[in-house]
């Protein structure tokens, strides 16, 4: 029997696999002749061990993360890698450079500034970050232990696609909404981290892909669950992971191989959003993009109507159609579909008609 699954563009958490969760539902009261589900392993076993290190093993593959390079399994979300980096990594006497395209940039600078200082590097709140900065509008102070951005700005549907090159500047990036979209070079960067809830699997698990030098200059004074080297030293097993996030994070690898690996993802991705961006590009300004063409992102296409009544009308009229997490987010109000990997090229299709549709009945 076909499962009834939903039109589900939500912004985070989103959809998974069909196969995955097919998956996890075949092996949940008994895995692999366990006679246990895998919530109900010790994070010690054999069983257990051998789930979390392919976890690891299958994202160093997928991403070509280098081999020296620690992949972590941590807890508190994206949005504790917000305090932890400064934390860690932010020296008295040296500065935190910040790119700020958006409200999690923002909110990413915010902590930082509880522990050190800090500096914009460039900012496009002047256009409510409807764009990417070009590469030479970035200009790095002296001293600066790390430069830091978002990869792909959820809210207002913009992602980088050619990242700066910092040099000798360590360059962080939070690739929470874009993690394993393209392909990336892994090793221009000396951290990424990522919640897990978008492309990687639910919401608990949060990852982070530290270069083993960022930990020899890392600050001493950290508490110790907030140390990245307590994580590294113990392979994140210093305390009782979220062991079934990190079974369903290594399904979604196994899946994204299947689908011939970040390259193959991101021509589906492709794909799928040119289905959603042409309904955009050939309504003659009936559907109004956010984001400058060239700063678009492939995972959360932002639009609006031209007024708030219509894209309530085409809001309410898409949910009767079993549309998902259509809703824009209040800093940019109308409307965002969220197109993340699992999410199906017919599940786009149908909603570039929908939107076809409803031009032809409102224009
Ligand atoms: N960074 C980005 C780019 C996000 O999209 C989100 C969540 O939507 C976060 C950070 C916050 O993540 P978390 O909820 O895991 O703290």
């Amino acid at each position: 029997k076909q499962a009834q699954r939903a039109y589900n563009f939500n912004a985070g958490p989103s959809a998974l696999p069909l196969a995955v969760l097919e998956k996890a539902q075949q092996e949940l009261v008994d895995f692999k002749g366990t006679g246990m589900s895998v919530m109900e392993l010790s994070h010690r076993s054999a069983a257990y061990e051998q789930v979390h290190n392919q976890a690891i093993a299958s994202l160093k593959e997928l991403m070509g993360i280098p081999e020296e390079y620690h992949v972590l399994f941590l807890q508190g979300g994206a949005s504790t890698q917000f305090a932890m980096i400064p934390m860690n990594f932010l020296p008295q006497g040296k500065k935190a450079g910040y790119v700020v395209t958006g409200s999690w940039s923002e909110k990413a600078l915010k902590e930082a500034k509880m522990f050190g200082d800090t500096y914009t590097i460039a900012s496009t709140k002047e256009t409510n970050h409807n764009r990417i900065p070009k590469l030479d509008e970035l200009a790095y102070e002296e001293n600066t232990a790390y430069v830091h951005v978002t990869s792909n700005n959820t809210i207002f549907g913009t992602e980088w696609f050619t990242f700066p090159d910092t040099g000798d500047l360590p360059l962080i990036a939070d690739m929470s909404s874009d993690i394993l979209s393209h392909p990336i070079d892994a090793s221009k960067f000396a951290m990424i981290y990522a919640g897990a809830q978008k492309n990687l699997g639910p919401s608990g698990v949060t990852v982070a892909i530290v270069r083993p030098d960022m930990l020899e200059r890392a600050n001493e004074n950290v508490p110790t669950m907030l140390r990245y080297d307590t994580h590294v030293k113990n392979n994140s097993l210093y305390n009782t992971p979220p062991t079934f996030g990190i079974y369903m994070l290594g399904l979604v690898l196994e899946w994204a191989k299947e689908q011939g690996g970040l390259a193959g993802i991101e021509k589906m991705n492709r794909e799928k959003a040119a289905l959603i961006y042409d309904a955009i590009d050939q309504s003659e300004g009936f559907y109004k993009g956010h984001a400058e063409k060239d700063s678009r992102s492939l995972m959360n296409i932002t639009f609006r109507l031209a007024s708030e009544e219509l894209e309530k009308e085409f809001l309410a009229e898409a949910k009767q159609a079993g549309f998902v997490g259509l809703n824009g987010h209040r800093s940019v109000g109308g409307c965002r579909a969220s197109t993340y990997n699992a999410v199906p090229y017919e599940t786009c299709k149908a909603l570039s008609e929908f939107m076809i549709n409803f031009q032809k009945k409102n224009a």
